[in-house]
């Protein structure tokens, strides 16, 4: 347009911009400072920053507190890291699994927030566990815990991504359809997953698999398995002398080959065990963090699918 046309003629151009306003604000083109084109999502930590992309595709701008490589139980928040949550349009995070984002969200986001904990009810943190008869799954100290690892099982994440999906929609009526679309097509890549381990863990030689931290309590009660945990619910606990003692009967007991150990802590307890009872060692992933060279939730749990076939001599 000439800036020079006569004074009517460019009345008449403004009043066509105005009216190009609402259009204008769901197009692409963007602005200044954060795109308010699209809804600007923290994520607490890995599987939920996986779940808050699929569902949100290219209407959300998604961002981890976690940095890639780090384990997020334990996450301690930095000031910048407190802005992100205070200046997020929606912060999806579970509680309990990582306090000082609990804490965060309490005081700065509480009316923006997604608590996926809240999406079905959590298991009992024995849940999948190994006992024996007249013994007590788990460990004492966590008598009453509730288990966060939730995003191991398939069918609840699906779970939680529609019910993001509708929360989305509430944040962005405009796309509501878009999110529910997108959470269906991630709910039937989760059901194929699903059918996957239902089928490759039907028949084994073993069902106890040996871990660091009982993070895999979903996975165990989904797929038949029974957990036996090194620590407890959290990683960065050392396990005293005499649980090592006991996890290494264990072991020997149901004749494990493999002590499985996690990307992102130390191996050194599992390698420890193994060397003990004779058995080698393998990552299972817990899916807390990717590390730098992984795929995405969907193929590390395939490659966890492939181990636990290997490491219980499934047919
Ligand atoms: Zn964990
Ligand atoms: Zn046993």
């Amino acid at each position: 347009m000439n800036f020079r046309t006569a004074p009517r003629a460019l009345a008449a151009a403004t009043t066509a911009l105005l009216a190009l306003g609402g259009v204008a604000a769901c197009s692409d083109d963007g602005a200044a400072g954060a795109d308010p084109q699209r809804v600007d999502v923290v994520a607490a930590f890995y599987p939920l920053q996986f779940v808050a992309e699929r569902v949100g595709g290219d209407a959300a701008a998604v961002s981890n507190l976690v940095k890639p490589g780090a384990e997020p139980h334990d996450l301690e928040l930095n000031p910048r890291q407190v802005g992100q949550v205070t200046e997020a349009e929606l912060v999806v995070y579970l509680k309990g699994f990582q306090p000082a984002v609990d804490e965060a969200v309490a005081q700065n986001a509480a009316d923006r927030s997604f608590d996926v904990a809240t999406v079905q009810p959590l298991l009992d943190a024995s849940a999948g566990g190994h006992a024996h008869e007249g013994e007590e799954a788990g460990h004492a100290d966590e008598a009453g815990a509730k288990d966060p690892h939730l995003w191991l099982d398939p069918t609840r994440l699906a779970a939680v991504a529609d019910r993001l999906a509708e929360r989305f929609g509430q944040a962005d009526p405009a796309r509501a359809a878009d999110y529910t679309a997108r959470a269906a097509a991630l709910r039937t890549d989760l059901a194929k997953l699903d059918a996957e381990y239902t089928e490759g863990l039907k028949t084994c030689q073993r069902r106890e698999i040996v871990v660091s931290h009982t993070a895999f309590g979903y996975l165990a009660e989904r797929y038949k398995l029974e957990q036996i945990g090194l620590t407890g619910l959290s990683p960065e606990v050392e396990p005293a002398p005499q649980r090592l003692a006991e996890v290494a009967e264990e072991a020997r007991e149901h004749g494990a080959t493999t002590i499985f150990f996690e990307t992102l802590v130390s191996p050194k307890v599992a390698e420890t065990i193994a060397a003990e009872v004779g058995a080698r060692t393998a990552v299972l992933d817990p899916l807390e963090g990717l590390s730098a060279d992984h795929g995405d939730y969907l193929s590390v749990m395939r490659t966890n699918l492939e181990t636990l076939r290997t490491a219980l001599s499934c047919s």
